[in-house]
């Protein structure tokens, strides 16, 4: 039996995991890489399996980083049942599509320039009908009920409270007659988020592979009366600007979080009568996913569903479709805009930004983490002008960031959800991280917690059924079969492009603020020496 690391090892993006006994083979997620362009680079190659060869797959939870790929994986050749929770399963009826769109248009564009510089034209990694191969093959399950994919396999899927739907879950397997219990944490939430229950627990394990992306850091502790209080007054400096809020938000969990606070807020009568206008096709497809699904809610939502009838619904709120009337927005002055993408790397929120960002009067409102070389890292990190869509924007607008929001447990919330844990018989993997913070993490539960842990990297193969011998008990139980690729094989997640990204801006601002002809003289013949 053994299991392999084919993504979000050494990274954050592009969870895939393989385990191969003698009588089967399933993945456990199939995601995108995303970020820097040389992690999204891997999105092209082959499967380092056979994706024919794979029986079945088992996703944590909808996020593309998680699903992405799997179209790719029906398209070469899987055509096994995948399963995942009844909310995953609706929530990618609209993701995948909208992922394969993403793909066409990308690769449209990008062979527009090739074709300029006399290049071959590429494809599209899947389409909408791969997408749509892939929803075909989906099979819901019940949280908390076991079932058996293939004889020798038992699997039951849990609250990993990160997003609606996610799970974590937990596999009971046979091979050569010996047992192994595996559990995959997917993402894990904090507790108290907004709208969904916290995680469950588990008590004892033979593995688990953990995700670590804030595996080396604490973020802010934020209670629920902080975040709101922190929102209220964003929206209270706002209102004496007398400007918009511009809110880039994720279309799946940010947007509804956000919702969500903004009515117990209205309800509260601690913000304004001020509109607000949800302007993502896709945000709004999944909003209604969320109304389906009551029975993930916690407390807090379940008493604003049964005293306002409905989670979002609100007169103060509005959903866009077209593109008309995301365009109208531009002409209002008083109103709250969330839209995607939730970085400013794409979507209408650019649209937006290059209309509103010079506008002293208005507010944007950061709500998530901005990785970087993004649009939204640069804006969080004070640039005074940027480049959208070509064109060069002062930044006039207030930036504002609130951090209550992540989607992801920190390092201690991690812990926590590891504090129950009795027992880890052999190993814990740790995954989803960049390689400091999994490191890290690996070496906290070596160190503090008496776990045995390690963090793989891309393309590690280890053996899960080498018995713990006396001699071995202090050495990591599963048996490494092969090595990770040279570390200069593993995308770092700012590359030279993003780099390159930060100088071209860099330099427009030398160039404009810098007066003396002299000095600029000698600092870019100095530039031009080194390159
Ligand atoms: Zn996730
Ligand atoms: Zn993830």
């Amino acid at each position: 039996m053994k299991i392999s690391f084919h993504g979000a090892a050494g990274c954050v993006t592009g969870s895939n995991y393989l385990i191969e006994t003698d009588n089967f083979s399933f993945i456990v997620d199939c995601g995108m890489f995303q970020g820097s362009k040389t992690l999204k680079e891997n999105n092209y190659k082959n499967f380092a399996y056979n994706p024919a060869d794979v029986d079945f797959a088992l996703l944590t939870h909808a996020h593309i980083d998680h699903t992405g790929l799997l179209p790719k994986l029906v398209k070469h050749g899987f055509n096994g049942p995948v399963y995942a929770t009844a909310p995953t399963v609706d929530l990618l009826r609209y993701l995948l599509p909208d992922s394969a769109h993403i793909q066409e248009i990308e690769v449209m564009q990008k062979n527009r320039r090739n074709e300029r510089k006399g290049l071959e034209p590429i494809s599209p990694i899947y389409d909408e009908t791969d997408a749509a191969n892939a929803i075909a093959l989906m099979k819901s399950v019940e949280r908390h009920e076991t079932f058996e994919p293939v004889a020798g396999c038992r699997v039951t899927f849990h609250n990993a409270g990160h997003v609606l739907g996610s799970s974590f879950i937990e596999i009971e397997l046979e091979d050569k007659g010996k047992k192994r219990k595996i559990i995959f944490s997917g993402d894990l939430g904090e507790d108290d988020k907004p709208i969904l229950n916290d995680p469950d627990r588990f008590s004892e394990t033979d593995f688990l592979v953990v995700e670590s992306t804030y595996g080396n850091r604490n973020r802010e502790k934020q209670t629920k009366e902080g975040r709101l209080q922190q929102l209220a007054e964003v929206f209270k400096r706002a209102e004496k600007r007398g400007g918009k809020i511009i809110i880039p938000a994720f279309a799946l969990e940010r947007t509804q979080d956000l919702l969500h606070d903004i009515l117990i807020l209205k309800k509260q009568n601690k913000i304004s009568g001020i509109k607000v206008v949800v302007d993502s096709p896709l945000a709004t497809d999944i909003t209604k996913v969320f109304l389906k699904y009551p029975e993930c809610y916690d407390e807090d939502a379940t008493e604003i569903m049964e005293k306002m009838g409905g989670l979002f619904d609100h007169p103060d709120f509005r959903f866009t479709n077209s593109v008309e009337e995301s365009k109208a927005l531009n002409h209002e002055k008083r109103i709250v805009i969330m839209s995607a993408s939730g970085m400013c790397d794409a979507g209408r929120i650019k649209h937006h930004l290059k209309h509103n960002l010079w506008n002293p009067a208005n507010t944007v409102l950061f709500v998530g983490y901005q990785a970087e070389g993004t649009l939204g890292r640069l804006l969080v990190e004070g640039a005074k002008t940027v480049r959208i869509h070509g064109e060069e924007v002062t930044t006039g607008a207030q930036i504002e960031q609130i951090t209550g929001y992540s989607g992801h447990a920190d390092q201690s919330g991690l812990l926590k959800w590891l504090s129950g844990v009795k027992e880890v018989r052999q190993q814990i993997f740790v995954v989803h991280g960049e390689p400091e913070s999994a490191d890290a993490f690996a070496v906290k539960l070596n160190e503090e917690l008496g776990f045995r842990a390690v963090a793989p990297r891309m393309g590690e193969v280890f053996e899960l059924l080498a018995d713990q011998s006396a001699a071995a008990a202090a050495a990591p139980v599963a048996e490494k079969v092969k090595e990770a690729k040279a570390p200069e094989a593993v995308a770092p997640a700012v590359d030279s492009y993003n780099l390159y990204a930060q100088l071209t801006l860099q330099l427009a601002d030398f160039m404009r603020n810098s007066k003396d002809e002299n000095i600029r003289r000698e600092k870019l013949k100095k530039l031009l020496a080194e390159i």
